[in-house]
């Protein structure tokens, strides 16, 4: 728990750049992201892709421009299932990220975030769920408006 809260450039943690600077590591703790940024947008996905890939009912993503978002540590594969490139951790095969082809951003797994960055703001795909989960974030049938969706809800 200490190390996925830890921040780069710890001795002043001044500047804008230190704070935003976190390195979140693989379960096994081989492998090391460095992420330079805020995330753009952060949610749950409820899509069949996201379920068949993640063994869960839906997966918290963090979205961050790429180029944010760098392996600095250990070693990972990468796999397409359907169109969407994952990569995993290649000892413990911790979920990393997703990187849509062409999209410039790279979609964190949530739950590796420090609990102070984790801050999902809503649902995606929800007509695709297996399981409604009641909380109080707007829960989207495919994608908000601002996603470029319908920004149409659930009744859940
Ligand atoms: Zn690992
Ligand atoms: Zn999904």
């Amino acid at each position: 728990m200490e190390k996925r809260n830890s921040v780069f450039g710890a001795k002043s943690p001044q500047t804008e750049r230190e704070v935003n600077d976190v390195a979140i590591d693989c379960r096994c703790g081989r492998t090391l992201l460095q992420l330079t940024s805020e995330s753009i947008v952060q949610f749950y996905c409820h899509c069949d892709d996201c379920r068949a890939v993640s063994g869960g009912a839906f997966s918290p993503i963090a979205l961050f421009p790429s180029d944010s978002v760098s392996v600095v540590g250990g070693e990972t594969f990468t796999w397409t299932y359907k169109t969407l490139p994952r990569t995993r951790c290649s000892v413990c095969g911790t979920l990393l990220f997703g990187e849509p082809k062409g999209s410039g951003m790279r979609g964190v797994s949530g739950f590796l975030l420090p609990l102070s960055r984790f801050r999902p703001m809503f649902h995606i795909r929800c007509s695709s769920a297996v399981l409604a989960v009641d909380d109080a974030l707007p829960h989207f049938k495919d994608l908000p408006a601002s996603m470029g969706g319908s920004d149409e809800k659930v009744g859940w």
